[in-house]
């Protein structure tokens, strides 16, 4: 599965909703509505497997997909009900507006009889917290539901105009028939979280280690410190904010170290071997990205200068004007 070849590499850039969002292009404009439709027009193309819309993915884990599938969300966002009992937590909300899934999790709240006590939240990325709003509009206990998500000052600034709760690195929820305990995980964002559920020895990975394909990143020295956290976490199961259950976490986790620091080697290399001795981030986009179409060379262009940026800190290449070099 990640074999990485030429011909199909861009697909795995993926889940990039949010990347998009907030650096709205004119030629990702058309990203976000197909992200945006009801239809899943982007599984025939990636050949996603097809995952219930609300399913029992373990005795205390239930998973309500967010109806908004795409290119860049695959299946949909993952949201998950944590619990047992009549009062249990959802992590993630999906995006704001899919009454589809308010609908589909009403519905799961009454034939599993219980309320939402807590919701914790990934990341700011709008395909997680977007729908924080229409849940709480949705629920009957809407005051006494408590949304949390790590600090929000830090990472992108947002307005939330809903009472935010700080989650804290460490920190521990409980409900009937689960604990929680929340791992800060910076790199796929700053205020990226990850979750791990200790009765099933499981992680909900949110957007750091996604069910199919890889996930792209702000900061990828933090992005690979938190890949390694993640494999001392040591999970059997990881449910990820996209894509399928996973149910070998440390081989894939394993895979994404390695394939990024295959990239990185790739990268290096292509500078220190092309004939000028130097070469700019566009050139250097071209040539790893041969395939892709043009309206996902944006997306290779953030994942491009975030491995130059790891590369500049590490010491191993030096931008000199707009070309950059191998440091000698
Ligand atoms: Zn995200």
């Amino acid at each position: 599965m990640f074999t990485i070849t030429r011909s199909f590499r861009w697909r795995l850039p993926v889940s990039v909703l949010s990347f998009v969002h907030h650096h709205s292009h004119p030629s990702t404009q058309s990203i976000i509505s197909r992200a945006s439709s009801s239809k899943p027009r982007a599984r025939s193309r990636m050949s996603l497997p097809r995952l219930p819309i609300v399913s029992s993915v373990s005795p205390r884990v239930l998973r309500v997909l967010g109806c908004n599938p795409g290119f860049m969300t695959l299946q949909g966002t993952n949201t998950y009900v944590v619990g047992t009992g009549e009062r249990r937590i959802l992590i993630d909300a999906g995006e704001p507006n899919f009454p589809e899934y308010i609908k589909n999790l009403q519905e799961t709240m009454m034939k599993y009889n219980f309320q939402l006590d807590h919701i914790i939240i990934s990341h700011w990325h709008s395909d997680h917290i977007g729908g924080v709003n229409n849940v709480l509009d949705m629920i009957t206990n809407k005051n006494e539901c408590k949304v949390w998500k790590f600090d929000p000052k830090i990472g992108k600034k947002r307005d939330f105009n809903f009472p935010l709760h700080i989650v804290e690195d460490k920190q521990k929820f409980q409900v009937e028939g689960a604990t929680l305990v929340i791992h800060h995980t910076p790199g796929h964002t700053t205020d990226h979280i990850v979750i791990f559920l200790e009765e099933d020895n499981a992680l909900f990975s949110a957007d750091c280690v996604l069910g199919e394909g890889t996930t792209v990143f702000e900061d990828l020295t933090e992005y690979l410190k938190s890949l390694r956290l993640i494999l001392d976490l040591n999970p059997t199961t990881i449910f990820p904010g996209h894509g399928s259950v996973i149910k070998d976490p440390i081989v894939r986790v394993n895979n994404y170290i390695k394939h990024r620091l295959e990239r990185e080697m790739e990268l290096y290399n292509l500078i220190n071997k092309s004939s000028s001795g130097s070469l700019s981030e566009d050139d250097i986009v071209n040539e790893m990205y041969k395939v892709i179409p043009n309206d996902y060379k944006k997306v290779a262009s953030y994942i491009v200068k975030n491995h130059l940026a790891k590369l500049a800190r590490d010491g191993k290449v030096v931008l000199i004007g707009d070309k950059w070099r191998i440091k000698k």
